[in-house]
């Protein structure tokens, strides 16, 4: 060791000592909200005391509150730090402090400084802090933080709501067992918060960052002793990082809360913009395959007028095309020419004219992540346009929809590359030239933010793209829609840093289709300008799937992939399993036999005119769930209020397949002023409701 090294080590260490002795004699620290007391004892005891007694209850120690992994800058050696009990804990005004002077590593000290805070902001308990590196030889990786072993539960009234995909909601935490989800990415956490509540009130824990940047959430349950273990882990890879406000706060009453204190942080930074009114009054779209991956044509240029004879027997009025152009589906990416086997350009946009005269809007396929290796564009450009992860490999992922087809391989983009988001751009304009009403760039609020290490892109190494995939898709949605005002950017999947970008969504993961968790209601409350489809990747929609996207206010979605759809949607041919043999991700053959397709088609359409006939509710109504709606009703009952100025949709689902189930509603400060149903004109409005059937309740503001 040099000798001023070892001077200044001394120091620190000096220094570190003097500090600590700051903690001796303080008996306790206390903080206050109007809901909860947080009290740190001389030994470190962390405890979260809610007023209301059946509510969550926090008790951890300091001692595991973070982890902070440092990685040196010449060997790439990464170490994990814990607090020291040499870590200062001091009461500043209204927050607390604990301060790490300093990581040992072994007998050498690194010089670096982490100062964690805990105060009182907005009625919650705030998480923040800063870190700090003095030297250049260490960076900092990541950090873990607030890590909080002990959520003491009552599992018999416990809920967890977890923001995957729309939303899941787990009313026992042994099914919910263990979670790690990436936000913001529909795949792993659509919002950067969840909430876990029971009888009396619930605890938020949420992280507000005008960054929005990658994190990483974790949540497992211990049945051992009843309590839950949280952490969020925040990749770093910089000698500094001011660490975002994340929020602890106790609450009276349900989830609604939760949502609402999130949302009224997001208002103060960000808007969601309005889309074109087209999409707001849209019932829905039909997605088709028009060429497969492995070249076999399925609908012509032409036949874009035979596919809108699909969309009006189904009500539907958007078509987007996928595999439209020389590649087929998932192939030959981001080469999207017109192909001329399918007709030609000139073809196209003839056809898409016609499909305009008939009231229909069309949306092209492009992928906003992933490019195929195979091509020249891979060959040119990859290198300044992919991925690199920190290993300098880059993120490949494989395609294969026939089991007698190579996979085709893909590298995945980085929209922070500028060549990248360069291209995406002249696709969007290509779209535009070729008269469609819009562009869906696919992935972009799917995929998980992977960090990215390229030297060649806008960002530091170690980022991960979503700020990018925004940024991109406004770049491009200004420019076009300068010239054409109603012109849409779609992609895949929600996120609520892509929805600031985005006008419609297409329908992606948990809670676009009905499942044993699915709880669109989180995401839809807290976001009810969203507006997406649900997920069906059948040539046809079957009643409970088209009744749960009605209740939840989302709209209608069917897809033609293969032949045998075709052949279904053509000629009403029933499929069996060996017409999808060699597919390697079929439609549900066994959903598409349950009746007839004039039967399947009928329904769909009626409840689209339903919805529309009430598009003040099912449309352009705000969803508010169930907040301030009393509803007492038998098990396989949904329902979820619209709210239209003076007055409140309830759209009540029996989603039984073969009993009735009776039920009440109230709501404080209304009447009930009318009930609708598709099927039927003599509507009794509070009578036990059919199988697998709908209602709609109106009531008005007293
Ligand atoms: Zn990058």
């Amino acid at each position: 060791m040099k000798i001023t090294q070892a001077i200044c080590t001394v120091l620190c260490l000096f220094f570190t000592s003097i500090e600590s002795h700051a903690y001796v004699g303080i008996k306790k620290f206390e903080l206050k909200t109007t809901s909860a007391t947080l009290n740190i004892d001389t030994d470190g005891n962390l405890k979260i005391t809610p007023n209301e007694k059946n509510s969550p209850q926090i008790s951890t120690s300091a001692y595991d509150l973070w982890q902070v992994t440092l990685k040196n800058t010449s060997t790439n050696m990464e170490q994990k730090f814990h607090p020291g009990k040499n870590m200062l804990i001091r009461q500043q005004g209204d927050e607390v402090q604990f301060i790490q002077n300093g990581f040992m590593n072994g007998e050498d000290l690194i010089k670096a400084k982490a100062v964690f805070s805990i105060s009182v902001k907005n009625d919650g308990f705030c998480f923040s802090g800063n870190l700090t590196s003095n030297t250049t030889n260490w960076t900092f990786k990541s950090l873990t933080y607030p890590i909080i072993n002990g959520i003491i539960i009552n599992p018999k009234n416990t809920d967890i709501y977890w923001p995957h995909g729309l939303g899941e909601h787990y009313n026992n935490p042994n099914s919910f067992n263990t979670r790690s989800s990436w936000y913001p990415s529909a795949m792993g956490a659509s919002m950067p918060w969840f909430t876990i509540t029971s009888t009396d009130g619930g605890l938020y824990i949420g992280c507000h960052d005008t960054t929005q940047s990658a994190k990483n959430f974790n949540l497992t349950y211990e049945p051992s002793n009843n309590t839950l273990r949280e952490s969020i882990m925040i990749p770093i890879y910089d000698d500094k990082c001011d660490i975002p406000d994340i929020f602890i706060k106790s609450y009276s009453g349900k989830w609604y809360e939760a949502s609402k204190f999130y949302r009224s942080w997001y208002n103060k930074h960000f808007t969601i913009p309005s889309p074109p009114e087209w999409v707001k009054d849209d019932p829905g779209m039909l997605l088709c395959i028009l060429k497969q991956q492995n070249l076999n044509v399925m609908w012509s240029y032409k036949d874009i007028d035979r596919l809108c004879d699909v969309a009006d027997k189904l009500n539907l009025n958007t078509i987007a095309l996928f595999g439209w152009a020389v590649g087929g589906h998932d192939h030959l990416y981001p080469n999207y020419q017109p192909d001329n086997l399918l007709g030609g350009t000139e073809v196209l946009k003839t056809a898409i004219e016609k499909a305009h005269k008939r009231g229909k809007k069309i949306i092209i396929y492009a992928n906003g992540k992933i490019m195929d290796v195979s091509t020249d564009y891979y060959r040119y450009n990859g290198i300044e346009t992919i991925i690199l992860k920190e290993n300098g490999q880059p993120d490949i992922q494989f395609y294969r929809k026939q089991k007698n087809n190579t996979p085709v391989i893909f590298a995945q983009a980085c929209t922070g590359s500028v060549v990248w988001r360069n291209t995406m751009y002249h696709l969007g304009q290509q779209a535009n030239y070729l008269g469609a009403d819009g562009i869906l760039y696919d992935q972009l609020g799917v995929l998980r933010p992977l960090l990215c290490f390229s030297p060649y892109h806008d960002h530091r190494p170690g980022e991960a793209d979503p700020k990018y995939r925004l940024e991109m898709v406004d770049e491009i949605s200004k420019e076009i829609k300068d010239r054409n005002p109603n012109f849409i950017i779609m992609t895949e999947a929600t996120n609520d840093v892509m929805l600031r970008g985005i006008d419609y969504t297409h329908g992606y993961g948990v809670a676009t289709a009905p499942s044993d968790v699915a709880f669109p209601e989180l995401y839809r409350y807290t976001f009810p300008e969203l507006i997406e489809t649900q997920r069906n990747p059948n040539p046809m929609i079957t009643r409970t799937d088209a009744n749960f996207a009605a209740v939840f206010g989302l709209r209608h979605e069917l897809e033609s992939r293969y032949p045998s759809d075709v052949k279904y949607l053509v000629n009403g041919i029933l499929p069996n399993h060996k017409d999808y043999e060699n597919v390697v991700s079929p439609p549900n053959v066994d959903k598409m036999n349950l009746v007839s397709i004039k039967k399947a088609e009928e329904y769909v359409h009626d409840l689209i005119k339903f919805e529309n006939e009430n598009s003040k509710f099912f449309r352009r109504g705000k969803y508010i769930a169930l907040d301030g709606i009393d509803i007492k009703a038998d098990a396989g009952i949904k329902a979820s209020g619209f709210l239209s100025d003076d007055k409140i949709g309830v759209v009540i689902w029996n989603k039984n397949m073969d009993s009735k189930s009776s039920f009440s509603v109230k709501i404080k400060g209304y009447k009930l002023v009318g009930a609708k149903e598709i099927e039927n004109s003599n509507v009794l409005a509070l009578s036990p409701l059919p199988p697998n059937s709908l209602r709609l309740l109106v009531y008005e503001k007293n």
